[in-house]
C-alpha cells in the first residue's frame, strides 16, 4: 500500500462504471435549480440581510443564490471571538482536532454531489473538475489530519547531555486568516482551513468574492464535523474590506493566502506595518508556467498533455501552462495535430459530461482575456482560435487560443484563461530558452517532453520551479503525492498536500527540565 496503512486518496466517481454514474446523476439533478444562501457565520450564527444575488458564470440570466457580506461590527466580532477560542483549541488534543477533520472528510463524500453542484453553478466548475475538486478537499482533510497527528502528538525527544529533559513541542500561533481563490472554491479553501485548524490555530476564513457559497457550505459542514463554531469563522466581503481589515489586525497570528502576487504583497506591507507580533504570511500565488518540449518527444501525446495543460478548467489553474518551447524541428508536425486536438474541444455548459472548457469566472476576467487575445495576435501570429459554439452567449466564456510569439518578454503578467503562448527555439538555444523562462521570476510549474531522461533531467534542475513534470501534463497535483507550491513570484513556498505543510502554521517551543 504505496500510501501506508493511515490514508488513502480518495476516488471521485467513476463515470465508466454505470452503478456509480447513475446515483451520482441522480442526486447531482437535485440541485438542479437550487437557491443557496450565505452570510457571515459567526459563533456559528448567519448573518443575512437581502444580500447580493450570485449569478452563474455559464448564465448569467441564472441565479445561484445571494451572499450577505461581512460588515465592520461584524468582523470584529469574529476576530475578538477567535481570538478567546485560541487558548482552548491549542490545547484540545491533536487527535480531538484530526477526528473533526476525518468526520468532515466523510460529511464532504457524503455531500459530494451538492458541492459539485455548487462547483459548477456558482464557479462554472465543469463535472469532472468539480468531481476532483471533492476529491481533492477531502485528500486534504485527511491527510492533514495524520500529518498533525504524527507531528504534534508528542513532543520531540531532544539529546540532554546533562541530564536534562529536552523536548520540542509544536503548537498553534493564533489566528489564522486564510483568504482563498475562486479557481478552487472548496479544495484550496478547505486545504487552508485544515491546515491551520488541525496545528491548533483558530480561523478565519475569507472566501473569495465570486465563491462565497461554495465556501459557506463548506464551514457548515466543518462545524457539523465537530469544529467548534468560536474556533472557525466565516466572512465573506471584498478584499478591500473584509480582507484589509484582518490582515491589519494585530490579534492575528498569520495569514494564509491564495491568489494574485500583487496581493500576496500588500498582504505582507499590511504585515509589516501593523502593531502587534511579526507573523507569517504562507503565500501560494501566480506563475508564468512554461513546457519544454524537445525533438525526441511523441507528438501526440505532447498534444495531449499541452491541450489538458492550457485548456482545460478554462486555463484557470496557477498550475496551467501559459508559454509552450517547442523546438523547431519537430514544432509543425506537433503544432498541426495540436490544432486538430484543439477543433475537439468541447465548449459549454460545464454541467454536461462532454464539456472540457467552461466559462471562465466573470465579466472582467473575459474582458482582460479578450484583451489580451486581441493584442496579442497583434505581437504574435495566431495558430488557432476555437469559435465558442451557440449557447454560450449568455456566459463568460473566452475562446480557447493558441498564439506564436518571438519571446515569453512580450508577456508582461500572467494572463488566468485559455490563452497559449507558443515559442520555437533551436536547438543550440536551450541555455538561452532556461535563462528566459527564470527570468519571469514566477516558478510554479514546468513541464517537460523528451525521451533523453539526461536532457530533461537537466532542465529540471536548471529551470527555477517548484513543480516539475516529465513526459504527461503540468496539472492536477494530487495531495501526499505532488505536494504543490512555487517559489519566486508565486510564492512563499510552501508545499500544500505536503509532509511540512504544517509546519508554516505552527511556532515551536522547546523545553528544557531539570525537575
Ligand atoms: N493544485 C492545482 C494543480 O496542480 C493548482 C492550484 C491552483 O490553481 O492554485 O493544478
Amino acid at each position: 500500500d504505496i500510501f501506508g496503512e493511515e490514508r488513502k486518496n480518495s476516488m471521485g466517481v467513476n463515470m465508466n462504471i454505470t452503478s456509480e454514474s447513475e446515483p451520482f446523476f441522480k442526486a447531482l439533478d437535485t440541485y438542479k435549480e437550487t437557491q443557496w444562501t450565505a452570510g457571515p457565520l459567526v459563533d456559528g450564527e448567519t448573518i443575512t440581510n437581502n444580500g447580493i444575488e450570485v449569478l452563474s458564470p455559464f448564465d448569467t440570466r441564472q441565479v445561484v443564490g445571494k451572499v450577505t457580506h461581512a460588515t465592520t461590527p461584524v468582523i470584529e466580532q469574529a476576530l475578538s471571538s477567535a481570538t478567546s477560542a485560541f487558548n482552548d483549541w491549542c490545547r484540545t488534543p491533536v487527535e480531538v482536532r484530526a477526528t473533526a477533520l476525518q468526520k468532515l472528510a466523510d460529511l464532504l463524500e457524503e455531500n459530494r454531489e451538492e458541492l459539485i453542484a455548487l462547483c459548477t453553478r456558482e464557479a462554472g466548475k465543469s463535472l469532472q473538475d468539480g468531481i476532483d475538486e471533492v476529491r481533492e478537499a477531502v485528500d486534504f482533510c485527511r491527510y492533514y489530519a495524520v500529518q498533525a497527528k504524527k507531528m504534534m502528538a508528542q513532543p520531540e525527544l531532544m539529546p540532554g547531555p546533562t541530564g536534562e529533559l529536552n523536548e520540542l513541542f509544536l503548537q498553534g500561533r493564533g489566528v489564522f486568516v486564510c483568504i482563498s481563490p475562486w479557481n478552487f472554491p472548496l479544495a484550496i479553501f478547505l486545504g487552508q482551513v485544515t491546515a491551520a485548524l488541525a496545528a491548533g490555530n483558530t480561523v478565519i476564513a475569507k472566501p473569495a468574492e465570486q465563491t462565497c457559497l461554495v465556501g459557506y457550505r463548506a464551514v457548515q459542514l466543518a462545524h457539523e464535523a465537530g469544529i467548534p463554531t468560536n474556533v472557525l469563522q466565516f466572512l465573506p466581503g471584498t478584499g478591500a474590506t473584509v480582507g484589509a481589515t484582518l490582515t491589519a489586525d494585530e490579534r492575528i497570528g498569520g495569514v494564509c493566502f491564495t491568489g494574485s502576487t500583487v496581493t500576496a504583497k500588500r498582504i505582507n506591507m499590511t504585515l509589516a506595518e501593523r502593531n502587534g507580533a511579526i507573523i507569517p504570511l504562507i503565500a501560494e500565488t501566480g506563475g508564468q508556467n512554461a513546457m519544454v518540449v524537445d525533438s525526441t518527444s511523441q507528438p501526440e501525446q505532447v498534444v495531449n498533455d499541452v491541450v489538458s495543460s492550457s485548456f482545460t478548467s478554462a486555463g484557470q489553474r496557477c498550475s496551467a501552462l501559459r508559454v509552450l518551447y517547442i523546438q523547431d524541428d519537430i514544432a509543425d508536425r506537433v503544432l498541426d495535430v495540436m490544432q486538430g486536438a484543439m477543433d475537439e474541444l468541447s465548449i459549454g455548459h460545464p454541467g454536461l459530461v462532454k464539456t472540457d472548457v467552461g466559462p471562465v469566472i466573470d465579466a472582467t476576467a473575459k474582458n482582460n482575456l479578450n484583451a489580451h487575445i486581441d493584442h496579442i495576435k497583434q505581437v504574435g501570429r495566431l495558430i488557432k482560435q476555437i469559435d465558442l459554439p451557440e449557447g454560450t452567449e449568455h456566459g463568460h466564456f473566452v475562446a480557447p487560443t493558441a498564439v506564436e510569439i518571438d519571446s515569453i518578454k512580450v508577456l508582461e503578467k500572467e494572463h488566468f484563461g485559455p490563452i497559449l503562448h507558443v515559442i520555437r527555439y533551436k536547438s543550440n538555444e536551450l541555455d538561452k530558452v532556461i535563462a528566459d523562462i527564470n527570468s519571469t521570476g514566477f516558478g510554479l510549474t514546468l513541464g517537460i517532453h523528451s525521451r533523453n531522461e539526461g536532457h530533461a533531467l537537466d532542465i529540471a534542475s536548471k529551470v527555477d520551479v517548484g513543480n516539475v513534470y516529465i513526459n504527461r501534463n503540468q496539472i492536477g497535483a494530487v495531495v501526499g503525492v505532488q505536494p504543490f507550491g512555487g517559489q519566486g513570484l508565486s510564492g512563499t513556498g510552501p508545499k500544500a498536500g505536503g509532509p511540512h505543510y504544517l509546519t508554516r502554521f505552527v511556532t515551536e517551543k522547546t523545553r528544557t527540565n531539570n525537575i
